[in-house]
């Protein structure tokens, strides 16, 4: 399951309703009670004509007053157009109150992705959370706009319509009233198949809209392995389930309708022929019959939606619990009550026998020990999968350790505020992330404060000034998506410049493993070897050309520290992994062609 853990998914739905409520209510008060009061304006100018009609039949019918005509058409106007300026202002109101709660949804689950954390991003695909979300959002503003107009709006209505019809005629009433019972009854049966299908409907329908999505991002992988066939084939076939899915929840919706019909008919043709025969046999009033009914097959439309509500109401509340399942999920990393904010001076790092697992048994890190000293740069290498960029993210609390501790400047980072820990560090990712954007904006997230000058500064220490001058809009060219415009080595400059501009004591880099051309790799290189100076820094190499001159380097293998030393020391002994290592990575070069 895509959301994880079963938070609350058998909550009762009105618990649902009751929570939007309770979460908006208070802030949209004013015009809830305004969209009430229309309503029942609605409701009651609804019913008014109904009863208008036992002296249309009577007054103007039977006893041919002309006036009463006159006054019943004046007031069948007016009632008429109250209506018609209530539902303008209750469908606003109402509107505007669901364009509000989709809006504030919207950042309250952004909000929270962002509490969520690396973990849960890494678990759950980013596009099927994200095209859930979005459908999950606006199937709470229908749930609330359901629940609002149905109950006040063809509750009201109805209540009203059928006081007209008990004034006109008690007997009758209970009669056709008691119809409303055996209608919902037979509704209940939907409303459970109704509940599945709409929660498989949702999965489905993400998957459709994730599936396009991640195809679009990894076009080029997906051209250059030809895998279009394939693609388009799983894009069908989901397509495929979801119309079918789509089907179902039609048939079931449609389903409603002829039981309400059939019931209806029974209704109201029951009324014609019980009321006809005691007009005629019984001499009641005419005029009270005519207005019954009308009163009737008015009330017929509330009844049909009151009776069929649950059944359209789970699909949108499968949506609503859906967005809480998120939303109630809880972050992994969260700062103690006791954590203060941690001020980084020299940045000493320690990790202390530490043990990590992703997932429980399968052990990443197992007993690690090492230290980054301060100011000085520290290397890991090993082979791959042996845990280098867990370490990364263990020191930036991605995730919390099993066993063991990290240190910085001696204070356990357990107990310090994420934030402030965070701000502390400076980190260059294997793959350059840029965001939407204008470059500089992409260099500004390093820090926000920052001012123009500084930014240009960050880019000109980071060997990335002159590409960024030559590009057509200078430093307010917009990146592609993920920087598809950019080549390797000039977004790797962009989040070197990033570093720079956050000037942060702690340097954490996952050197780029693709390679880049030799003249991007010298000015990576340069910007590179400015950037680590004075600052803490632990880098991941992959290619051990770049940390020839490291202060210290850790050969991890297995989760495990095998090795550690200085280059030169490490080369020596011979048997050992780095030496290993450096035997490969050094004979490709050495039979190249020297320049
Ligand atoms: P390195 O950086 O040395 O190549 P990593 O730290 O990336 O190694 O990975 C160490 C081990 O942890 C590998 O076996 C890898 O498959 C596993 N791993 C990495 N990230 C995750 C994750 N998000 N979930 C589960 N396992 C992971």
């Amino acid at each position: 399951m895509i959301f994880g853990k079963k938070h609350k998914t058998d909550a009762d739905s009105w618990q649902i309703v009751g929570r939007v409520f309770k979460e908006n209510f208070s802030d949209y008060k004013g015009q809830y009670v305004l969209a009430v009061l229309l309503l029942v304006t609605v409701a009651a100018t609804t019913a008014l004509p109904a009863y208008l009609m036992r002296d249309v039949v009577n007054e103007v019918f039977v006893s041919q007053k002309l006036e009463s005509a006159y006054v019943i058409a004046a007031i069948i106007f007016l009632a008429f157009s109250a209506r018609g300026f209530a539902t303008y202002g209750y469908m606003y109101t109402l509107g505007k109150i669901g364009n509000n709660i989709v809006a504030r949804y919207q950042r309250l689950v952004f909000e929270h992705l962002l509490r969520l954390g690396v973990g849960y991003h890494k678990d759950n695909r980013s596009a099927l959370v994200i095209s859930k979300i979005q459908q999950n959002i606006t199937g709470v503003m229908s749930m609330m706009s359901q629940v609002i107009t149905v109950f006040a709006k063809d509750l009201l209505t109805l209540i009203a319509l059928v006081a007209v019809m008990v004034v006109q005629d008690p007997y009758m009433s209970t009669i056709t009233v008691a119809i409303l019972p055996v209608l919902a009854f037979v509704m209940s049966r939907y409303v459970r198949r109704m509940k599945r299908l709409a929660k498989e409907q949702v999965n489905l329908s993400a998957r459709v809209t994730s599936s396009i999505i991640e195809s679009s991002q990894g076009m080029e992988i997906l051209k250059s392995f030809t895998m279009e066939d394939e693609m388009t084939s799983r894009v069908h076939s989901l397509t495929e389930k979801a119309e079918q899915q789509n089907n179902r929840i039609s048939r079931l919706n449609a389903k409603t309708k002829p039981p309400t019909e059939i019931l209806a008919g029974f209704a109201i043709g029951g009324v014609i022929a019980f009321g006809g025969y005691r007009v005629i046999e019984l001499q009641h009033d005419m005029g009270a019959l005519m207005s019954f009914l009308t009163a009737a097959m008015l009330a017929y439309e509330p009844a049909r939606k009151l009776a069929s509500f649950r059944v359209a109401f789970e699909q949108s509340v499968t949506n609503a619990r859906m967005m809480f399942e998120v939303l109630d999920t809880p972050p992994r990393q969260a700062d103690l009550k006791s954590a203060k904010d941690i001020t980084v001076s020299k940045g000493r790092i320690e990790l202390h026998d530490v043990g990590f697992s992703y997932v429980k048994g399968e052990k990443v890190l197992d007993g690690l020990s090492l230290t980054a000293a301060s100011g000085k740069t520290t290397a890991l290498v090993g082979p791959s999968g042996g845990g280098k960029s867990t370490i990364i993210s263990l020191i930036q609390r991605f995730y919390d350790l099993n066993k063991g501790k990290i240190t910085v400047d001696g204070v356990d980072i357990r107990k310090v505020k994420i934030a402030s820990l965070r701000k502390s560090i400076a980190y260059v990712s294997q793959q350059p992330i840029l965001f939407e954007g204008s470059i500089i904006e992409n260099i500004r997230l390093g820090r926000p404060d920052a001012s123009d000058e500084d930014i240009f500064e960050a880019a000109e220490l980071a060997q990335a000034h002159d590409f960024i001058l030559a590009q057509p809009r200078g430093y307010q060219t917009p990146v592609g998506e993920m920087g598809a415009n950019l080549s390797g080595g000039q977004r790797q400059r962009l989040s070197i410049a990033r570093a720079f501009l956050r000037d942060a004591p702690i340097l954490l880099l996952d050197e780029a493993t693709s390679a880049l051309d030799n003249e991007s790799e010298r000015l990576v290189q340069t910007a590179l070897e400015t950037l680590v100076k004075g600052r803490t820094t632990i880098v991941v190499a992959h290619r051990l050309s770049t940390i020839r001159n490291a202060d210290m380097i850790y050969v991890i293998e297995n989760g495990q520290v095998v090795e550690k030393g200085k280059h030169a020391t490490l080369v020596k002994k011979r048997t050992g992994t780095y030496a290993k290592l450096n035997e490969i990575a050094v004979a490709p070069m050495q039979k190249e062609p020297t320049q």
